[in-house]
């Protein structure tokens, strides 16, 4: 993709030679306006496409957005009637994420000076019905979105969609790099590779940790120095071991020159393999998370890719890596402690992150270095990505994270409380049910629409646990998805 210029969208606008060329420059003078005004609101540029009118010129702009490597997606509306049988070759030819934008130019019917020229002109009322059927008779994934262009609550959400295919975008290019295997004998963490390129486009290949611990060697002092600066200034420095924080800078800094050199924007590693490593990546793997890189645990690749993308999504805003690790279970105030052993991505932190070193207990290397601190209260989702054979699952669970209420003095790890919805006992209960995994993405600036979109783009089963579920719904839900989705 060309690096200088964001993703674009193509804005596509239906019509037909039925109506007459006065009729058809104004369709065109409205569409502009439409796609300018919204242009200006929106995260990324709207590329206007000059008005379609038949089979050729819409299987032209179809192929153009298709072969634009810098297209996230496309947008059609049809401010008048456009036959669909038109847009059937244009539709197959596109396999880019589609938004069916259902608005009107004029706001209000004028009822005193309607008449039947007016009729003629304004028309997505039925145009567009025509669009969304053929959609549903070609079984072709879409997004929705209903209201009048001038509506903030319209560009919110065609906003929120386009955030999605831009990372949706992102993750065809995505570079994964596995150091070491998965952690042994554990099941949630394996996955189909091939499956995951096949559907998401990231691409997860494995280097051995020697390599890492030659760039970790290599790293010179000068730059250690001056990430142990950066370091005094962002977070503050508690502990007296200095040598095992800047052991950490030289951590990162070799972590990030080997990830740069391969091109990738997301790793694994694993407490079981770290061959020519003092001590396990903390402080450093939290210092990539912050800057964007996707990690995973003990060799869990899926969550790794699952953050880059996520992290994508949300600007990386409020967006870590995360694992259920204890209850608080007393009646009426039930709660999931959640953290890990050293790598909570501090983009979540309430305050400022402290350094602090600690004996780890497993993995046999020296105490690592990491960053201490409690995860913000707000709303959140927690979401897993999981192989159920042959296809993935995504599921999402709503919570909200909620203030900690106890110090936990002896706890030396970044953490966060939260409640999942519609209440501890189903929540947990659904996303048992449902297969999720123990590593999650824990976001707090994405949402369970974006991510059915993420799903709906992907082409992959999205599983939603909120307000509304019901444990005997979601079971048939589930045995439902086994047959819908086995097999594509
Ligand atoms: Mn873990």
């Amino acid at each position: 993709m060309n690096g200088n210029r964001g993703p674009v969208f193509h804005f596509l606008t239906g019509s037909q030679h039925l109506y007459g060329e006065e009729a058809l420059r104004q369709v065109e003078t409205h569409s502009r306006e439409i796609a300018n005004y919204l242009s200006a609101r929106l995260p990324f540029k709207l590329l206007f496409v000059p008005v379609v009118k038949t089979h050729g010129e819409i299987l032209d702009a179809c192929r153009r957005a298709q072969a634009d490597s810098c297209c996230a997606g496309v947008i059609t509306w049809m401010h008048t009637f456009s036959p669909s049988k038109m847009w059937i070759g244009g539709l197959k030819a596109l396999s880019l994420p589609v938004l069916h934008l259902h608005t009107q130019y004029n706001a209000e019917i004028p009822f005193d000076g309607i008449d039947m020229d007016f009729m003629n002109i304004n028309q997505s009322a039925h145009g567009d019905r025509e669009h969304g059927y053929i959609f549903a008779r070609m079984g072709k994934a879409r997004k929705i979105a209903v209201g009048h262009y001038k509506d903030d609550a319209l560009a919110a959400k065609i906003a929120s969609w386009m955030r999605v295919a831009a990372a949706a975008l992102f993750a065809k290019e995505l570079k994964v790099m596995r150091l070491g295997d998965n952690m042994r004998d554990v099941a949630v963490t394996e996955g189909d590779k091939v499956e995951a390129q096949i559907r998401f486009g990231w691409q997860v290949n494995y280097r051995a940790v020697g390599e890492l611990a030659e760039h970790v060697s290599a790293v010179g002092e000068a730059e250690v120095a001056g990430l142990m600066g950066e370091y005094a200034d962002k977070y503050i420095m508690n502990t007296q071991d200095t040598a095992a924080v800047r052991y950490q800078a030289k951590l990162e800094l070799g972590l990030k020159t080997l990830l740069d050199a391969h091109g990738c924007g997301a790793f694994t590693n694993t407490f079981e393999d770290l061959h020519g490593l003092e001590q396990l990546p903390g402080l450093a793997s939290q210092r990539l998370m912050e800057q964007g890189y996707g990690f995973g645990p003990e060799g869990d690749w899926k969550v790794s890719a699952l953050l880059a993308t996520i992290k994508h999504l949300t600007a990386n805003k409020g967006t870590t890596l995360m694992e259920d690790y204890t209850y608080h279970l007393s009646p009426g105030h039930e709660a999931i402690l959640g953290a890990h052993m050293l790598e909570v991505c501090p983009t979540i932190a309430e305050h400022k992150p402290k350094i602090e070193v600690h004996p780890l207990g497993i993995g046999g290397k020296n105490p690592p270095a990491r960053l201490v601190f409690n995860g913000k209260p707000g709303k959140a989702v927690c979401v897993s990505l999981v192989d159920m054979g042959g296809r993935l699952r995504l599921i999402v669970l709503d919570v909200q994270a909620i203030e900690i209420p106890f110090a936990m003095p002896r706890l030396p790890v970044a953490r966060v409380m939260w409640k999942p919805e519609p209440d501890f006992f189903i929540g947990c209960e659904a996303w048992l049910l449902a297969g999720g995994a123990h590593h999650t993405v824990l976001s707090y600036d994405t949402n369970a629409e974006e991510m059915a979109d993420l799903a709906e783009i992907i082409g992959i089963e999205c599983v939603h646990i909120g307000k509304g579920t019901d444990i005997a719904a979601l079971g048939r839900e589930l045995r439902m998805g086994n047959l819908l989705w086995a097999g594509r």
